[in-house]
């Protein structure tokens, strides 16, 4: 029996072994945290940090192929895995997604191929950088170029002041500065690209962020205008075939107004694996973009996935397990189970923290409008206002 190893034992990667265990493989996770949502779910738990060499040589003698869950798994330990068994994706794409400022570069390269540009943007490494700032750029969001996710490592900022403070805040690390634009709506695109090239995608996603994390995404008919949902797949192929991409790839973009009527399409940023945004795939798909991930990096036949039911994914977050004077609170799953077409997914996380991403409920129903009255439903029982 085959092995299939994943850098990280997050939730990603505790759907990815589950997808794996019910194609038949055996799974190994390398995480330090015993506890990892992974970690607990799968044949061998590799507890060693992720540069540790005995670990890497662990994972590579027990798996057939490798993948990462999470994008600031260090890529020379990608590299190290890669001398030896397939890695997908490969060390060179992630550690362009892991840098914002190569990222744009590959985003920019690609638009000028005829693809989808992102915000106007600076790089900012250096205190003259700093200076050079254009004003165009103001109100604008301050990123650091690594590490940041969920919003964490980002300010926003008004003033050639405020830039400034924000970066000294941020201990000068290199950072992009973007133009905070007026967003008509988020989509996102998840591709699937095997080693001989060949490529499969998931409708476009519609998506809501709070504060910085995604809230709720939407996956029907109409959500979006045809002609942007096409003109976003092909963006995404474009970005995933320049990198030789081989895996499952999200892409996340930004609707602004451009004065038409369907808005014009601005990249953000993409994941090196499967995405939040794409967990409706597994109960609104005939294929999950884990499978996906597990077909992907086992050479297996993609197949176009189809969506076959009407989606909204209501994402979990750790708030959810407290009232607002902070003490722990029950959450109703009786009354959430009890509505037609919820699935509940929650990561055995032990411990629950505002912001941490603990579940998310998967909606799928015959009709746009039944999905988005039962979510509707189900997010009073929740007492949250993602639509809000
Ligand atoms: P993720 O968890 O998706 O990796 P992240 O921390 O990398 O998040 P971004 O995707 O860069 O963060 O930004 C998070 C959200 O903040 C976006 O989805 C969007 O709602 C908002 N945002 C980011 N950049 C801009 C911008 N230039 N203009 C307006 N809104 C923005
Ligand atoms: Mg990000
Ligand atoms: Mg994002």
């Amino acid at each position: 029996l085959a092995t299939l190893g994943v850098m990280g034992g997050g939730q990603l990667g505790r759907m990815f072994v589950q997808a794996a265990q019910a194609m038949g493989y055996f799974t190994a996770v390398l995480d330090p945290d015993p506890a990892s949502p992974a970690g607990l779910v799968c044949h061998y738990h590799i507890q060693t940090p992720y540069e540790d060499e005995q670990g890497l040589a662990q994972l590579m003698q027990r798996c057939e192929a490798i993948t990462t869950e999470f994008e600031n798994v260090p890529a020379p330990a990608l590299m190290t895995l890669a001398a030896h068994r397939p890695v997908a994706p490969g060390a060179q794409a992630v550690a362009i997604a892991q840098d914002r400022i190569a990222e744009k570069a590959h985003f920019a390269a690609c638009a000028q191929a005829g693809g989808v540009g992102p915000a106007p943007y600076a790089v900012i490494e250096t205190a003259a950088q700093l200076q050079a700032v254009p004003e165009s750029l103001l109100p604008g969001i301050l990123k650091t170029a690594r590490l940041g996710y969920d919003g964490k490592g980002q300010a926003r900022v008004a003033s050639r002041a405020e830039l400034a403070a924000a970066w000294a805040q941020m201990g000068q690390v290199p950072c992009v500065l973007e133009q905070r634009l007026a967003l008509k709506d988020e989509l996102s695109v998840i591709v699937a690209r095997g080693a001989d090239g060949q490529m499969v995608h998931f409708p476009p996603q519609r998506n809501i962020h709070r504060d910085g994390i995604l809230a709720v995404t939407e996956v029907f008919d109409g959500h979006l205008p045809t002609a942007l949902a096409q003109q976003a797949i092909a963006a995404t192929q474009a970005i995933a075939e320049q990198l030789h991409y081989v895996g499952v790839l999200c892409v996340e973009y930004f609707v602004i107004d451009d004065g038409s009527p369907q808005g014009a399409l601005v990249v953000n940023e993409m994941a090196p694996r499967p995405h939040n945004s794409g967990h409706y795939t597994l109960n609104a798909c005939d294929v999950s973009q884990f499978e996906l991930q597990v077909r992907a990096m086992a050479g297996l036949p993609l197949v176009a996935p189809r969506q076959h039911s009407p989606a909204v994914m209501l994402n979990l977050l750790g708030d959810l397990w407290f009232d607002a004077d902070g003490r722990g609170r029950t959450l109703d799953w009786p009354a959430i189970l009890a509505l037609p077409g919820t699935h509940l997914h929650l990561y055995g996380k032990l411990s629950a923290r505002p912001g941490r991403k603990m579940g998310h409920l998967n909606i799928t129903g015959a009709t746009a409008q039944q999905v988005r009255a039962t979510a509707q439903q189900a997010a009073e029982i929740l007492g949250i206002a993602p639509w809000a």
